[in-house]
């Protein structure tokens, strides 16, 4: 029997349409800076995409685009000055940074009251507290499309494959914490025996940027799959899933691409808008 699909794109037109009524009924209108070094063509498209969301959904894009010949001091003063503009709600880094710029050290500079991807220091060490903040927003886009299609997760048996501080280590604390009540099972390139690993799953993330690593002999039938991979190959864009076989075996699975690429952008839309709720102590 075939798997029931999980689609991203519809569940984000359903979070891009909460973020829109939102902002219409604020009497300010957010703005989301987004900063991209450099001439890399899939960073380009990534933030044009970013800036098109915003616009649909009424918050202003406040877009830097930077040589990338510039030095990290001149990175560090455009963020210092986004910091300081109170017009700005978001701020947003394109990784990876071109070169010798260091992307840890941009994310750091950005005040994380304005940190709408939620990979600051700061943010991430809210969400290990299990304290309310700004979530990373791939993993709350995972969070986001299980809830939508209620697949529980309480008492379920999750497995991530991929520990990045991206993706698989705030995806695991998001299933940990209280309400969400998984038991977490977080694989990676040394994991021994990893179907074995994944097959134990009731709830499986591939995260790896493996192309058709997971395959059906690494799925306990009936599972639900959802695939963050995004490989780009001679056939075009792929996940770490093979379709194909899994969608024959689990019980529901993500497309990709269509799952969960979509739901990282309409996050950051969430994101943006919760950062302005509370950078003016509105929601
Ligand atoms: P990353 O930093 O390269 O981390 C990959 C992780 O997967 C590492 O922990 C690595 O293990 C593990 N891994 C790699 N090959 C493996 C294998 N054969 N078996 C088991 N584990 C393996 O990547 P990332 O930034 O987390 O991204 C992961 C994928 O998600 C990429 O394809 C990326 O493009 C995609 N992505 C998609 C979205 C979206 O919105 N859809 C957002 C972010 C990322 P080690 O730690 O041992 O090296």
């Amino acid at each position: 029997m075939s798997a029931r699909i999980l689609d991203g794109t519809e569940v984000a037109a359903v979070v891009k349409e909460e973020v829109s009524k939102a902002v219409a009924d604020l009497a300010y209108q957010p703005g989301l800076a987004t900063i991209l070094v450099g001439d890399d063509p899939a960073s380009h498209s990534y933030v044009r995409g970013k800036r098109r969301d915003a616009g649909q959904v009424g918050i202003r894009s406040i877009h830097h685009e930077l040589p990338d010949s510039i030095d990290q001091i001149e990175l560090t003063a455009l963020i210092e000055s986004l910091n300081a503009d109170d017009d700005v709600d978001g701020i947003l880094v394109q990784l990876p940074l071109p070169g010798d710029l260091n992307g840890e050290s941009a994310v750091e500079t950005i005040d994380p009251a304005k940190d709408v991807d939620g990979l600051h220091p700061f943010s991430l060490g809210k969400l290990m507290l299990g304290q309310p903040g700004l979530r990373p927003c791939t993993p709350s886009g995972v969070m986001r499309l299980l809830d939508h299609y209620d697949i529980g997760t309480a008492g379920s048996r999750a497995v991530i494959v991929g520990r990045s501080y991206l993706v698989g280590r705030p995806l695991a604390m998001l299933l940990l914490e209280r309400g969400a009540d998984s038991t977490v099972t977080v694989a990676h390139s040394r994991t021994v025996d990893l179907p074995a690993v994944t097959s134990e799953a009731d709830i499986l993330v591939a995260a790896a940027g493996s192309p058709g690593l997971i395959k059906a002999e690494h799925v306990r039938p009936g599972a639900t799959v959802i695939d963050v991979g995004v490989n780009r190959t001679d056939d075009g864009l792929v996940g770490d899933v093979d379709f194909g076989a899994v969608v024959e075996v689990a019980g529901a699975i993500t497309p990709a691409p269509g799952g969960v690429g979509p739901m990282t952008r309409a996050m950051l839309l969430a994101n943006t808008l919760r950062a302005a709720e509370a950078r003016r102590g509105v929601g």
